[in-house]
């Protein structure tokens, strides 16, 4: 991959110098930004991409979107390709983290600026801002969600993290393993597949690559099938995302767990729909939910900044080192949702219709 991230294909672009705005800015009919989304596979990066493109496409930008089907080595191309097509500003939100770093060398060397979306990308200098929702507190959230709803009472749990690749990952671990572990010390929480990491920092070894459900579904399977014999019962699924929780979600129910009846808890984060729809079925006890639409906004007021060569606004100028630099963020705030929230905080701000839901 980096051989093939290595080789800039020369190609010819036929962009039009009109002459800057009066104040030498750039202008947004003149500005190409591409937008790297991961893939079209999970919900919320369709919705993601659809919206800061509409925002920027509105504002007078011209815009290219690309999708790479989880595929690093894919989006190491687009990546190129949307800087050698003369795009000034780059939108990334990385598969993974740590294998973009020489097309972006290539594309700033063409003068572009790069704002990671949603994901670092690490290793690299040449990243100029991050946009995202605090990461430690969404497994924060996800932690305390449990944390109350055990109260005093012993409990089984399974834990789970996400792709080893994205950097977000071990954030979620985090922030929910800073709130479970001393718990797990204290003997109120057993983990009976022995599958929870000694320290925060061995997470990947619970790690779900490229965050697939069908992954999930089989390690939880491989879990209850050998753990969980002669009558032993999961009280808690700690997943880190919807994704996951759907394959967790699945095995329970492969299982006999049915709603209602020692159904264990069950975390997650995005309010995919299929998952909101669980939450109402009672399969699904939380979500952690990252409004996109509010990211979007974010990233597009970002990147109309630095067209015009304005102060980029961030609130957060110490977490996000990539391993070269600390890269300057804008976070905002993630927010628990569970069933008898989705009305108000789902529907009413017309995240989803109610029929989307089959409400
Ligand atoms: C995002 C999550 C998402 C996951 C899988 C993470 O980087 O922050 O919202 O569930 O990737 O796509």
């Amino acid at each position: 991959s980096v051989a093939l991230a290595l080789s800039v294909t020369a190609c010819s672009s036929s962009r039009t110098t009109e002459a800057p705005a009066a104040d030498g800015s750039a202008r947004a009919s003149d500005t190409l930004v591409g937008i790297a989304m991961p893939t079209k596979s999970l919900e919320r990066w369709n919705k993601d991409g659809a919206h800061l493109e509409g925002l920027l496409k509105k504002a007078g930008y011209k815009t290219t979107l690309q999708y790479a089907d989880n595929k690093p080595d894919q989006q190491i191309t687009q990546v190129q390709n949307m800087a050698n097509q003369g795009a000034k500003i780059l939108v990334v939100a990385a598969i993974d983290g740590k294998v973009l770093a020489p097309a972006l060398a290539a594309a700033k060397a063409k003068g572009a600026k790069v704002i990671a979306y949603d994901r670092l990308i690490n290793g690299t200098p040449d990243v100029d801002f991050y946009a995202t929702f605090d990461n430690y507190k969404v497994g924060q959230l996800q932690g305390q969600f449990i944390k109350e709803k055990i109260g005093a009472e012993k409990v089984n749990l399974e834990p789970f993290a996400g792709s080893p690749d994205d950097n977000n990952a071990k954030f979620f671990f985090s922030g929910a393993w800073d709130v479970l572990s001393p718990l797990a010390k204290s003997g109120q929480i057993t983990v009976p597949s022995g599958k929870a990491p000694a320290t925060n920092d061995q997470w990947t070894s619970i790690g779900v690559l490229n965050w697939a459900s069908d992954t999930a579904q089989s390690e939880m399977q491989n879990r209850l099938n050998s753990f969980y014999t002669g009558g032993k019962k999961v009280d808690v699924v700690l997943s880190p995302n919807d994704s996951l929780a759907l394959g967790i979600v699945q095995a329970l129910e492969g299982a006999g767990y049915r709603p209602g009846a020692g159904y264990p808890i069950v975390t997650g984060q995005d309010a995919d729909k299929a998952n909101v729809i669980n939450m109402l079925a009672g399969k699904q006890s939380m979500t952690v939910w990252k409004d996109t639409r509010k990211l979007g906004d974010q990233v597009a007021k970002m990147v109309d900044q630095v067209v015009k060569g304005q102060t980029v606004e961030t609130n957060d100028t110490k977490t996000y080192n990539n391993g070269v630099k600390v890269v300057p963020t804008y976070l905002l705030a993630p927010v628990v949702v569970t069933k008898d929230t989705v009305k108000t905080q789902l529907v009413d701000s017309g995240f989803y219709s109610t029929s989307d839901l089959g409400l």
